[in-house]
């Protein structure tokens, strides 16, 4: 075999596999890029295994610098990438590069070939064709390879066509040179910016010391590494200090704003995946709430935004996962209902959990201050998913009108008294102001649903926390704003509130409270509103309708009830300008009012400004 290195051999593709190089050329179109990562993770490999031979004792120990290079070559025309690992023999080379690379290649062009374009870029990883991705790019491919044992070097030259030839090479030193002569229409992969970036995309995590020669002078002499061969992830969560989890969010996401939190996975068998994800903290409500989770391979970048491994209630979360479990070349659809996906997931909805159970418990006071941004997904989350919702149910917070906090559970242990099993919410404070007053003034917390969304969580909640009910302040009086005053109705007052009010459908009813202050008080119960509030969801009704059941509250502690009731039967029109006037006052707490019903307000403003 030795002395087959010393003269020329010629070979050819064979039949079956003629029609590869054209195929291989017009592959994924969109993602030449990735022959980049197929060569340089070759690369990697051969140094693996070598390092590999050296740790079994197969071949000596040695103090040599490991490493792959990448040169560009602008005037040559070339992207070189070289290696100092295992190399190929001539045997190999034949049997790895012009037979397995190849079959592979073809099997795997085979498989996608006829599928749609759509359906090719579905397909998660893009790993298989291998080596002979170098082709998407290049008219011909230079192999210049010596083995790490004694056997003589080799230079295998493979044009476009598939016609190749071997002969001998004065390379030295053990290891691989894979040389590719760009094509002229893909000369952007002689463009040093373009290599950077395809470097910094694929290989920021490869597992080897990757240097770039871009064939410009280095002012310093120094060259420098471009990847990080030892990820975070990689390493135990105790050996990783805060300032690290921010400093690889910042690099990887190129995100400046610090995340609201991490969770670095770390499954064993049979999981047997690494990853660290991120809340991220986001400006606004309107910025685009994507995640991105980057899609490792043993430290190689496979794909972006895998939706798959990650519940889309979760999908806000940013982070690295690195899965040599999961299985490449698939498609999305697969992945869909792989059982090994969905146990990924599974865990990951546990960890989050988990994460969320710890700061509760452990860090309350950070974990009430990222609270407010984390709640709509957190919320979200334990709708779509019940389990979700059984494992952080004890660390889901409220948040109260005057800015405090309070888990469900403390918000429940306070309300024993006053509002035993009761949550009143408020969903605009200053809206809501009169109402909240009345409420705290009597010592009982009054959470804050600001989001519209948040109504359907009460309604979850309900069904979940047995014998808990969501009442919001303005939808009935709570027994503990009531006082001892007697009540007598009076049937007059009722028919002038209808009458004002233009509403036949409301109701008039008479209470004492012990706030005497507010004369009237409009109500609308739970049940209509949140039945209103879904009509408008599914825009069957107006943004600004109200519910025609509606109940007015009149208070008979109130002086101005008071005055109401002695005017109502002697002079009709000052008792209806009043009742009118409250009736309004009364609408502007629960609703913006139309320009029409603004108008006649502000009229009556000023026609009492003038009796005064
Ligand atoms: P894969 O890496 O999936 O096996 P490839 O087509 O990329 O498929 O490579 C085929 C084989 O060629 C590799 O398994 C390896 O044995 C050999 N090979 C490729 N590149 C190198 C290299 N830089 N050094 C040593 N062997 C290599």
């Amino acid at each position: 075999m030795n002395n087959q290195a010393n003269n020329t051999r010629h070979g050819g593709i064979s039949v079956d596999t003629e029609h590869i190089y054209p195929i291989i050329k017009k592959w994924l179109y969109s993602e030449k890029d990735i022959f980049l990562r197929e060569i340089v993770s070759n690369a990697a490999d051969a140094i693996t295994k070598l390092k590999r031979l050296s740790s079994l004792g197969i071949r000596e120990q040695t103090d040599e610098n490991y490493r792959i290079t990448v040169t560009l070559d602008k005037t040559a025309g070339t992207l070189t990438v070289a290696d100092n690992g295992i190399g190929m023999t001539e045997e190999e080379l034949t049997k790895y590069i012009c037979s397995i690379a190849l079959s592979g290649a073809v099997d795997f062009i085979e498989k996608y070939e006829n599928q749609s374009d759509s359906s090719k870029n579905g397909i998660i990883g893009h790993f298989g064709l291998g080596f002979y991705s170098a082709f998407m790019v290049s008219s011909s491919v230079e192999v210049k390879t010596k083995s790490y044992t004694d056997a003589p070097a080799v230079h295998w030259t493979c044009n476009e066509a598939g016609e190749y030839e071997t002969e001998a090479s004065d390379k030295a030193e053990h290891g691989t040179e894979v040389i590719m002569h760009i094509s002229d229409e893909e000369n952007e992969y002689l463009n040093a910016s373009k290599i950077r970036s395809m470097l910094d995309k694929y290989c920021s995590f490869m597992p080897v010391e990757i240097y770039f020669d871009d064939g410009e002078d280095k002012q310093d002499g120094e060259e420098k590494c471009v990847n990080d061969t030892f990820p975070l992830w990689q390493k135990s969560p105790s050996e990783c200090s805060d300032e690290e989890y921010k400093e690889f969010y910042r690099k990887v996401f190129a995100d400046y704003r610090e995340p609201l939190f991490h969770i670095h996975i770390n499954a064993d068998y049979p999981l047997n995946f690494k990853g660290i994800l991120y809340f991220p903290r986001f400006a606004n409500e309107y910025e685009t709430i994507e995640g991105q989770v980057k899609l490792y391979y043993n430290q190689v970048f496979v794909a972006d935004n895998i939706k798959e491994v990650i519940p889309d209630y979760l999908l806000v979360l940013r982070g690295v996962l690195d899965c040599p479990e999961l299985p490449l070349n698939v498609s999305r659809s697969y992945l869909q209902t792989n059982s090994y996906v969905s146990m990924v997931s599974a865990h990951i909805v546990k960890k989050v959990a988990d994460k969320l159970n710890y700061l509760c418990n452990n860090s309350r006071e950070e974990y009430e201050k990222i609270w407010k941004d984390i709640c709509p997904f957190i919320n979200y989350a334990c709708m779509k998913d019940k389990k979700f919702y059984e494992r952080v149910k004890n660390s889901l917070l409220l948040s109260l009108t005057d800015g405090r906090t309070m888990t469900y559970g403390e918000y429940l242990e306070a309300a024993k008294e006053k509002n035993e099993n009761t949550v009143y919410y408020a969903t605009d404070a200053s809206l809501q102001a009169q109402y909240v007053s009345m409420f705290t003034a009597e010592g009982i917390n009054v959470a804050l649903f600001e989001r519209p969304i948040e109504s359907q969580f009460c309604t979850m909640l309900e069904q979940y926390m047995e014998g808990v009910k969501f009442v919001r302040v303005d939808s009935e009086i709570a027994d503990s704003l009531k006082g001892d005053g007697s009540v007598t109705e009076n049937e007059e007052l009722k028919a002038l509130f209808i009458k004002v009010s233009g509403n036949e459908h409301l109701e008039v009813r008479f209470d004492s409270l012990k706030n005497s202050s507010v004369p009237a008080l409009l109500n609308i119960s739970e049940q209509s509103r949140r039945m209103e509030e879904m009509m408008k969801y599914y825009s069957f009704a107006d943004g600004d309708s109200l519910p025609s059941e509606m109940t007015i509250v009149l208070n008979t502690a109130s002086p101005l009830i008071e005055k109401l009731t002695d005017t109502v039967g002697t002079d009709s029109e000052k008792s209806e300008a009043i009742a009118s006037y409250i009736y309004k006052v009364c609408l502007l707490s629960q609703k913006k009012l139309s320009a029409e019903e603004m108008q006649s307000f502000l009229n009556d403003s000023f026609d009492i400004l003038m009796k005064l």
